[in-house]
């Protein structure tokens, strides 16, 4: 099984952030919250996980030692426990109190290397407390990764090649490049609205975006899903379980999960659940593939979801018609796999097949 934990607070929000998570949380409001979903995986039938990931929010801002005991008894051998970190929480107590948790991976926001842009982005660290966090962190957790934004306002293609060089310097072991969207209701989403700020393009952003993937891969991490990028072996485990249509439990406010056809997203107070048809839950679960660097294998969909047997033809002939103008390749009978230009429009290949 796969856990996803989110923890709805953050010091402070970023400009650009939709997620479900808020600045200032007194320390007792936090330690209820964590309290809560350590209660409810204890009241849970467990399963043994293969796979734990602590996100948010700000996970580290918790006090995360009541989980401890609850996850000791059912993370399996080698099991992937990830946490993201921000810059702002690396400390000696707090890193040991995550080899203490089980913790053997850890995912940084970063973001930018430019300390304008840091700014701007209304993150609390500056490029240099990053770096010093990140190398701090990575000498506990070598499984240590790093995320950042491509296509940030105002930031010329030279800006942009330092931030990933930068990034690059500090060897992580895999990058999340992630292209700005403007998200509704955020401040960036005011500002532009107001005309204070102007985003590039979406040529230009993709430039960007395709600036970092040349650049990674010339590193040696290879992109595995469209804004994914790893070392061969340290691809995000847990989520590949979930870009491949495995279950996961999510818990917490603002946590989604997938258990059978059943959804739920937490509230907080509690989950709202959504049953989908066999069919729908099947087509939600194996058209991801199309996002990920192991594509959509026709074959294996139509044995592991017969309800989408019947599409196979279909699908098939859309996808093939894909491959002359180089959106997808046929990597093996049946087996379609995106190239750099279909990672760029993965979304509307699979509304197509949708
Ligand atoms: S730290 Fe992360 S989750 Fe929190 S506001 Fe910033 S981007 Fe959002």
């Amino acid at each position: 099984m796969n856990l996803y934990v989110h923890f709805p607070f953050c010091r402070v929000k970023c400009s650009y952030c939709a997620l479900l998570s808020r600045g200032g949380a007194s320390e007792s409001v936090r330690a209820a919250a964590v309290a809560r979903v350590v209660r409810e995986w204890t009241e849970r039938d467990a399963a043994p996980l293969e796979t734990v990931y602590f996100g948010g929010g700000t996970p580290a801002l918790c006090d995360l030692s009541p989980w401890t005991g609850p996850l000791a008894a059912w993370l399996s051998p080698g099991a992937e426990f990830t946490v993201e970190l921000h810059p702002g929480d690396v400390t000696a107590a707090k890193l040991d109190e995550l080899v203490q948790l089980g913790v053997n991976r850890i995912s940084m926001g970063v973001q930018s290397f430019d300390d304008a842009v840091l700014a701007e982005m209304g993150r609390s660290h500056t490029a240099a407390m990053a770096e010093v966090a990140f190398r701090q962190a990575k000498a506990v957790f070598p499984n240590a990764g790093l995320d950042l934004i491509a296509g940030w306002p105002g930031v010329s293609d030279d800006a942009w090649r330092t931030t990933v060089a930068r990034a690059l310097a500090l060897e992580p072991v895999h990058v999340s490049c992630y292209t700005l969207i403007r998200e509704p209701k955020t401040r960036l989403d005011r500002a532009v609205r107001q005309g204070r700020v102007v985003l590039p393009d979406d040529a230009a952003a993709l430039a960007q975006a395709d600036l970092a993937r040349e650049a990674l891969e010339a590193a040696g991490l290879r992109r595995y899903e469209v804004s994914n990028y790893a070392r061969p072996g340290f691809e995000c485990r847990h989520n590949c379980a979930v870009w491949r249509g495995e279950d996961y439990v999510g818990l917490g406010e603002g946590a989604h999960g997938r258990e059978g056809t059943v959804r739920t997203v937490g509230t907080a107070t509690g989950y709202e659940r959504t049953t989908l048809t066999a069919e729908a839950d099947a087509l939600e679960r194996a058209v991801f593939g199309l996002r990920t660097a192991a594509g959509l294998d026709l074959q294996a969909v139509a044995r592991r979801w017969p309800p989408l047997a019947p599409r196979r033809d279909a699908w098939r002939a859309t996808l093939a018609a894909l491959v002359a103008p180089g959106i997808l390749v046929e990597t093996a009978p049946d087996v379609f796999a995106p190239t750099p230009r279909g990672f760029e429009v993965a979304g509307a290949v699979m509304a197509e097949l949708l």
